[in-house]
């Protein structure tokens, strides 16, 4: 088996892990962004968000609500930035669906999820609104 978060999963290679679930576990980033800075992954192998089974996504969202009070105030934080990069081309480096949990604090120097996108737009809320409705079917 090659995905490294599988292989972490089973155990077969090591992660400061921070919850074991039936669907899902727990561990540090090993290239942390900030102290506390922890994945959340299903257990399943899916690649992207839009491979999880309803079960594994509950799961999954379930652990990092419950995780989120703790990361934030073992690490005496003021709040997380959670975010998942979806695909390769947003830069996701490990073909594993998994949530960053990144404990923030107000002088920390980082941005907010807004700060990553340079406001590219061309079309209108509209336009793009009956895009997504007509793909959702
Ligand atoms: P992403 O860019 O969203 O795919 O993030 C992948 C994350 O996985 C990066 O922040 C890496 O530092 C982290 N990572 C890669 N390999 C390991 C590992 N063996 N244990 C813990 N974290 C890892
Ligand atoms: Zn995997």
């Amino acid at each position: 088996m090659s995905c490294i978060f599988c292989r972490i999963v089973n155990g077969e290679i090591p992660a400061e892990v921070i919850a074991r679930e039936p669907d899902v576990v727990a561990f540090l980033d090993v290239q942390p962004l900030a102290d506390g800075h922890v994945l959340v992954v299903p257990r399943a192998h899916a690649a992207a968000v839009e491979d999880l089974s309803p079960e594994a996504a509950d799961a999954l969202f379930r652990t990092v609500v419950r995780l989120a009070g703790p990361v934030r105030e073992g690490l005496g934080a003021a709040g997380t930035t959670i975010g998942i990069n979806n695909g390769e081309a947003t830069g996701q480096t490990v073909p594993h669906v998994h949530v960053h949990i990144v404990p923030r604090w107000p002088d920390d120097g980082a941005g907010t999820v807004h700060t990553i996108f340079p406001r590219r737009t061309s079309r209108t809320l509209p336009d793009v609104g009956a895009a997504i409705r007509k793909a959702i079917g």
